[in-house]
């Protein structure tokens, strides 16, 4: 699709027309304390997009700078999403692997003066910090000699200090209307074990320090974050000037995505996780990348979906819907067109003769000819759909009522004829006729039927499970407070789970193939649940929505 032009393309375009840069530098930075999600893809769609517009390069950059919550899982669910989106960084790093080139800028800023050991608690530096209309107060240790500081510094470093004991804060200006410039802190105590450096270190630089030395050590050009980080960019510019940093990345902010019906935050899914309301990180119902590979949609539709929601300064929520809108328009010329019955109704068609199987021709996709054709057993058994079927129909029914005949998809017209149920009154069988005359693909012009209906055969047919999902969150608008949580918002009707059958021809597909089941949606074979004895099927979308883009 065309792209939308937007701010970020507007910025690096004047400054690589008036030489202000030479390249386009970009990193995708996630922290790996959790998987990845729609809103990440946002991130990645735009660092790795623009860079390749502009012929530059994106790096790989994980964010590891807090051992209490990362995760080598994580590491390597984020590399296996990135990857799954399309994208190739340039370089992969970790936080982790400058911290002796942090240390040492940080060393520089004490020598600099500019720096000091603080012996505050957490929450004594919170209350000197002021607020938005008070200026804050300094620390009684804030005028620790260069010496002292150094000498302290090293301490924390050899772990002489247990955690809170002391920490490590740029010298800013405790009065600056902008609050993290209230001499921030830059570097604390944590005797953690970190998943990449082991037991290295017990002192960990904080991000707002630590995210330009990284961005400027690999010559990003552009670190472009969330909105949320606006209020941070003087730090950021103050962090990379008097670190005395070669390259001089600039931050620039763009709006966070967020999705009708769903929650985003690694916090918040990290809950629905460990809680068991969903079935863990790559849960169908869930806006994980890993959730959204398994429940059908793919890497296009995503990409697309995320270029059309647009990059804006303003923090967008974007209908849900929108996104199934892209996954249709991708799948509709790609996925086989195949039937499925996921409540049956065994249908026994009385003058078909008994033990005989005739085979059908069925297009794939009649919107792609390309695609070629399948055999479709029919014989005297098949099944329908339960609510292809009602004894008393209303006017305008079209589908199966005793003494009305349909079409079957692929095959013939079929008549109702006599209702069978069982001992509770429940219909279990329905006996019709077939007019060997109104073959599909015949010519036949005899007469006309309003309702055409898919079926399965029978004595050939696959059984299949089917996973029907509805939105996660009822209502996203609703207040969260000290006794309200968003999980009394969550759906305990979002997975249906179904039992029917499927053709035979769809005995080899593989976990991860996608199909449209005639009348019902686009589905995906379940790679988690799916065995060499049953296929699970994840539908990722129906077929129609109300939805306008
Ligand atoms: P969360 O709040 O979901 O935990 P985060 O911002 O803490 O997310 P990171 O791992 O730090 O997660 O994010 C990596 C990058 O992805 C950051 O640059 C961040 O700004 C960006 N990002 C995270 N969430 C969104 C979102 N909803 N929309 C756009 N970009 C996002
Ligand atoms: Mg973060």
């Amino acid at each position: 699709m065309e792209e939308n032009s937007n701010f970020l393309r507007t910025i690096i375009k004047e400054d690589l027309k008036s030489g202000k840069r030479d390249k386009v530098v970009t990193r995708f930075p996630p922290e790996p304390n959790g998987y990845l999600h729609i809103g990440h893809a946002k991130s990645i769609v735009i660092n790795f997009g623009l860079a390749d517009e502009f012929g530059g390069r994106t790096n790989l950059r994980f964010d590891d700078t807090n051992p209490l919550k990362e995760d080598q899982e994580y590491v390597d669910a984020i590399k296996e999403d990135v990857e799954w989106l399309g994208y190739e960084w340039e370089g992969l790093f970790f936080a982790s692997d400058y911290f002796d080139e942090m240390y040492d800028r940080a060393v520089l800023l004490i020598k600099k003066g500019l720096a000091y050991v603080d012996d505050l608690s957490a929450d004594e530096i919170r209350e000197y910090r002021g607020t938005l209309s008070e200026p804050g107060k300094e620390s009684p240790y804030r005028d620790r000699s260069v010496e002292e500081n150094l000498e302290l510094f090293e301490r924390m470093k050899n772990g002489e200090f247990a955690n809170g004991e002391k920490v490590l804060r740029a010298k800013i200006d405790m009065s600056s209307p902008n609050i993290n410039l209230r001499d921030p802190v830059i570097y604390r105590i944590s005797h953690a074990t970190h998943h990449n450096t082991g037991d290295k270190w017990c002192i960990y630089p904080m991000y707002a320090f630590a995210h330009p030395i990284e961005d400027a050590i690999e010559g990003v050009t552009y670190s472009l974050c969330t909105t949320e980080f606006e209020d941070q960019r003087p730090l950021y510019d103050w962090v990379v000037r008097e670190t005395e940093m070669e390259a001089t990345p600039r931050q620039i902010e763009f709006g966070r995505l967020n999705l009708t019906n769903t929650v985003m935050s690694k916090r918040k899914l990290r809950q629905l996780v460990e809680e068991k309301f969903v079935d863990g990180w790559d849960d169908p119902r869930l806006p994980t990348i890993s959730g959204l590979r398994r429940r059908g949609f793919t890497p296009e539709a995503i990409r697309e979906f995320i270029k059309a929601a647009g990059v804006s300064k303003g923090y967008s929520t974007v209908d849900a819907q929108m996104l199934e809108h892209f996954v249709r328009e991708d799948l509709k010329l790609k996925a086989p067109r195949t039937m499925a019955i996921l409540r049956p109704l065994k249908v026994v068609i009385t003058n078909y003769p008994e033990g005989e199987v005739e085979w059908l021709d069925a297009d794939i996709n009649p919107e792609n000819p390309e695609m070629g054709t399948r055999m479709i057993p029919f014989s005297r058994e098949i099944y329908v759909e339960q609510d292809d079927f009602m004894e008393n129909p209303p006017a305008k029914y079209f589908r199966l009522f005793p003494g009305n005949e349909v079409r079957l998809k692929h095959a013939y017209f079929i008549k109702c004829n006599d209702v069978i149920k069982n001992e509770n009154g429940e219909v279990v069988e329905l006996h019709c006729t077939y007019d060997p005359e109104t073959k599909s693909g015949s010519g036949f012009t005899g007469r006309k039927v309003k309702g055409t209906l898919h079926w399965v055969e029978a004595t050939h047919a696959l059984p299949a499970e089917f996973r029907l999902y509805e939105p996660l969150i009822l209502d996203d608008e609703a207040e969260e407070g000290e006794n309200i949580s968003f999980l009394d918002q969550v759906n305990e009707k979002s997975l249906e789970i179904l039992n029917g059958f499927i053709e035979p021809n769809m005995r080899d597909a593989q976990k991860q193939d996608k199909f449209q089941f005639f009348r019902h949606g686009y589905f995906n074979v379940d790679p988690k649940h799916t065995t060499a004895d049953k296929k699970v099927f994840n539908r990722i979308v129906s077929l129609k929505s109300s939805f306008k883009l």
